[in-house]
């Protein structure tokens, strides 16, 4: 029963609606990666800061020893202060402004992921204005669908991400050239939420054709980098809650062929984070329309907008109630006709008052709220500090 992972006391007292965050789970999930990965030879996790900064599950993430894979200087900034360690940090993103560029020098990170031409010409000069020489890696848009939701499929020739695959021989000669960027390695980034190993394997074969072109021209990166992109039960939070990092980096580990001495570079963001947090929310009302009921409760689409901009699907949980199950559209206070957070759904019968969880929340969740229609932003608590 999943009541009993809340301790719903503490939680009755706070203010909604809020992340509650089991750091329990967050350090078991630590554990399991850090397993996983280390069977493997060269294999090198980081966590994509973007699914969620906030400092506390930073500090745990660090303390497992992950690095900080981040999409702006922002970003680098919550990781140093997190206390990653420069060396673990890599920063990519398709549009880098200067100072997020010159944050990134001062601070020498790991690596750059470039994605233009262009781009690389401002690191070359920002770099060379400080004296320095920074370490670069192309992110290459592999052209491997993902069988996920179409606005988080990146890796295909028509998204922005990354440099098309043919341009990749020129862009790493026109490193060569510049002298105040060195190039170390090749990255790629395909999509999120993905179930299907065969995803990560087309990705594994693109890249080993790519080595072997490499190869020809007597060209070697130090490592190659595959980004992030696996899934959660999103159906399962209590049944599944740790995603199958064996499949996964087992997949890696048996379809990509690591030249010697390369290392294997992982940026996962929503594997590591989705399953540990859950959206509290109260409800407020029950409207009882013509068709359907309507639980209205506190949150809304500014505390989890995965819902109205995915359609995603969140299980909703009554952790007050054990009243017979009852269809419900589960709706925030938002003035938008998209601030649903699912339709005709069981839950145990509620009332005004009682508290639900929006399980899965952990993950681009808190990190994405707004405070449209003024509202304040959601806090997060953990578990271990109630
Ligand atoms: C978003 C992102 C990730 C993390 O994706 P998940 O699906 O959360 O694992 C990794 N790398 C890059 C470059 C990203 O943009």
């Amino acid at each position: 029963m999943a009541k009993g992972l809340f301790p719903v006391e503490k939680l009755q007292s706070l203010e909604t609606p809020f992340y509650y965050y089991d750091t329990e789970l967050l350090r078991k999930t630590l554990r399991t990666i850090n397993d996983e990965a280390h069977k493997h030879e060269g294999f090198v996790v980081h966590y994509a800061v973007k699914a969620n900064a906030n400092p506390k599950i930073l500090r745990i993430i660090r303390e497992a020893g992950l690095g900080a894979d981040c999409v702006s200087g922002g970003e680098i900034e919550a990781s140093i202060k997190a206390g990653f360690p420069h060396e673990k940090i890599v920063y990519a993103g398709v549009g880098k402004s200067d100072w997020e560029i010159n944050l990134g020098l001062d601070n020498d990170i790991f690596c750059f992921n470039v994605e233009s031409i262009p781009e690389l010409e401002v690191i070359n000069e920002l770099a060379a204005a400080k004296g320095k020489v920074a370490r670069v890696a192309f992110r290459l848009n592999p052209n491997v669908g993902a069988h996920t939701h179409a606005n988080i499929t990146t890796g295909l020739a028509e998204n922005k991400f990354g440099i098309a695959m043919q341009d990749m021989l020129t862009v790493i000669t026109e490193a060569e050239r510049l002298p105040n960027v060195r190039c170390v390695g090749l990255h790629f980034h395909i999509g999120s939420q993905i179930l299907d190993m065969g995803d990560f394997e087309a990705l594994c074969n693109r890249v080993n054709e790519l080595q072997d072109e490499l190869e020809r021209h007597r060209i070697r990166v130090e490592h190659i980098n595959v980004g992030g992109g696996l899934g959660v039960d999103y159906g399962h939070p209590n049944r599944v809650p740790i995603p199958d990092f064996k499949a996964y980096f087992d997949t890696y580990a048996r379809k990509l062929k690591l030249r010697n001495g390369q290392t294997l570079h992982f940026e996962l963001g929503r594997a590591v984070v989705a399953q540990c947090g859950s959206l509290i929310t109260r409800t407020l009302y029950i409207k009882e329309g013509a068709l359907k009921k309507f639980a209205i409760v506190d949150a809304g689409f500014t505390d989890l907008i995965r819902p109205a901009l995915y359609q995603a699907y969140h299980k909703i949980e009554n952790i007050t109630s054990e009243e017979a199950p009852e269809a419900y559209d589960v709706v925030g206070p938002i003035c938008e006709s998209t601030d649903v957070f699912a339709k005709q759904i069981d839950i145990n019968r509620t009332k005004r008052g009682d508290l639900l969880a929006i399980r899965s929340a952990g993950a681009y969740g808190e990190i994405m709220a707004s405070q449209y229609n003024c509202r304040k932003l959601p806090s997060g608590y953990m578990s271990d500090e109630l």
